[in-house]
Formats: structure tokens, sequence, C-alpha cells
């Protein structure tokens, strides 16, 4: 009797570390977002404009979770906290896009499935209101990853998206920037550029109940990019990245040494490859990679077990998470 006990207790226990060891399997329901990072030190913003910020990340937080909540997938909750934040002015994506150089709003995005790294992206947008929208219309009708222009532009007819005219993304504060920065760059005043000038951006990630990762990053670019410059936010790899084995990214922060250092793919092999936890590759890409090539800016990081990581080298960066462990959390600064 005592040896049938023991051999049960002993199958319960590896039953349980093998519960413990596939962690994937009572992962927490959990979303993840950010809103761009950037000179964001603590008296940047007015208690109001903080409140409204916060409020519109609880916003996106609560549409996105809400989804998860029902059994619905990790595309779908990061694609409706995502479309909030494109069509929320504050933000630099969708509506509040920035300028380039000859005063237009030109719009980046892409979006990423964990479960088979189907991924989707389109580039220079200039009518489209929901970019991340026409980011996964490619992911899933059409046989390519990426188009760019006019040619996003027509698919996006094609696949009945909804229009505006281009004067929707136009915003007050961002013009001004722009004509801020326009002034500046004649008087060759790095110093003297608007404190918005580069950075913003939004990225989504989530995890459901089904164990999928998805991510997705949307963007109105740099202000002053010039003539048809695509930055890292539609580039899969450096902008977003999604596998179940591993990760999933969306970064935010100046585009071009995103690219180069291949930021989003990087944190995950990290973790795929070398073993490390989220939070240990997002440090190491950040800190020393990013940092050491003279490049700033933030990326949030979420594991297939429902680790997650909000990091950055700016002084801030507006991000939030919200998961089934009972955590919502939102904060605009460093710590
Ligand atoms: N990464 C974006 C870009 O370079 C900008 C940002 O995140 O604010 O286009």
């Amino acid at each position: 009797m005592r040896k049938i006990l023991l051999a049960l207790t002993a199958s319960l226990i590896s039953a349980s570390a093998l519960a413990q060891d596939d962690n994937t399997a009572n992962a927490p329901l959990t979303i993840v977002i950010h809103g761009g990072a950037g000179a964001l030190a603590p008296g940047r913003y007015t208690a109001d404009e903080e409140a409204a910020f916060q409020a519109k990340l609880n916003e996106a937080l609560d549409a996105g979770y809400a989804i998860l909540e029902s059994g619905g997938s990790s595309l779908d909750a990061i694609e409706a906290a995502i479309v909030l934040m494109e069509d929320a002015p504050i933000f630099n994506a969708g509506k509040g896009s920035v300028f380039t150089r000859d005063g237009k709003n030109e719009l980046d995005a892409s979006i990423m499935d964990g479960s088979n790294r189907n991924a989707g992206a389109i580039a220079g947008v200039t009518n489209v209101k929901n970019p991340i929208k026409l980011a996964r219309e490619v992911m899933e009708n059409s046989v390519h990853v990426m188009f760019a222009r006019e040619g996003a532009e027509k698919f996006a007819k094609e696949r009945g998206l909804e229009f505006v005219k281009p004067k929707y993304f136009h915003t007050e504060k961002r013009w001004n920037s722009y004509k801020a920065g326009l002034e500046a760059e004649k008087q060759n005043k790095e110093s003297s550029l608007p404190i918005d000038y580069k950075w913003g951006t939004v990225g989504a990630l989530a995890l459901d109940a089904n164990g999928n990762l998805a991510a997705g990053t949307s963007t109105g670019g740099m202000t002053l990019k010039r003539y048809g410059r695509v930055g890292d936010a539609p580039i899969i790899g450096a902008g977003t990245f999604a596998d179940n084995n591993s990760c999933a990214v969306s970064s935010t922060g100046h585009g071009e040494y995103f690219m180069r250092l291949t930021i989003a793919r990087d944190i995950c092999a990290q973790v795929e490859y070398g073993g490390k936890t989220v939070d240990e590759a997002a440090q190491d890409v950040i800190h020393n990679r990013l940092e050491n090539f003279g490049g700033d800016g933030g990326v949030i990081v979420l594991g297939p077990n429902g680790d997650y990581a909000m990091t950055f080298n700016s002084a801030g960066m507006f991000r939030g998470v919200k998961n089934q462990a009972g955590v919502q959390e939102v904060a605009i600064y460093g710590e």
C-alpha cells in the first residue's frame, strides 16, 4: 500500500513538474501596449494632459483585454487597442501623426501572428483611416507581406477599408511642431527642435486563451522625414515581431537604429536561442546594443508564459499592461 502511495505521489509530482515546465499551459491572458518613447521627463505634461494620456492608455488596454476575456484572439485584441490609439489625436499614429518634410502625413504599420509567423505591413499611406487594419488585410488576404504607398492604397480599396481625406490626420499640435522643426532646421539648430520632434508611435502585444501571441505597431514616423522615408515600424523583425516559440515585440524610437539592429527579432532570438527571459533580452538589446550604437527608444515584449517587459533608454515611454493576474498599470515617465 505504502509503495502504491509513493508511486502515486511520485507520478503526481512529476505531472506537476511537467505542468510547470510547460508553463505556457496556464499563461495569463495579457495585453501590453505602448504609445511611443521619447523626451518624456516629469513636468513635460500638465496634470490634465497626463490624465488624458492615462485615460486613453487604459481605454486601449480595456478594449483589447475585453476581447481576450471573451475568448477572442490576440490579433483581434491588439487590433482593437491600436485602432483606439490611432483614432486618438494625442498619439503619433493615425489621426495626430507627425508631418513629413513636405508637410504631409505618411503612415506606416505592421502586424504579426505568433502562431504561424504570418505578417503584414504597409508603408507611406496617406488616406487609409486605420493603417493597422490594412496591415492585417495584407497579412490575411494577400500573398505578400508588405505593400507601399499607392499600391497599398489600391489594395485598401479592393479590401473595402475606410478612407479619409488626408486632412483628417492633421492636428494643430503636430503642425506647430512641424513648423518649429523647419525653422530650427533653417537655423541649423538641432537643440531648438521641438521636444516631440522625434518619436511617438503606438504598439500592442497580446497573449490569448489559446496561448497565441500577436504584435502590431502603427506610426506617423518622424517629424520632417524625407520623401518616401520608411522607418522601422512596418519592418518585420525591427519594429514588430511575434513567434509563440519566443516572444512578441513592438518597438518605438529612432527607426533607423531599430532597423540596423533588427531590434525586435534580436530580442526574440536571445529568448529562443540564448534561453534568456524576455526581461533579460530586452535589457540587453536596449541598454547594451541600442545604447552603444547611439540610438534611443524602447520596446514592449511579451512571452508565451505571460512574462512581459517594457524597456526604454529614452526619458519616458507611454506604456501599459493588463493581465489575468489582476495587473493593470499605465505609466509615462521613467522609474
Ligand atoms: N520608430 C518610429 C520611426 O522611426 C518613430 C517612433 O517610434 O516614434 O518611424
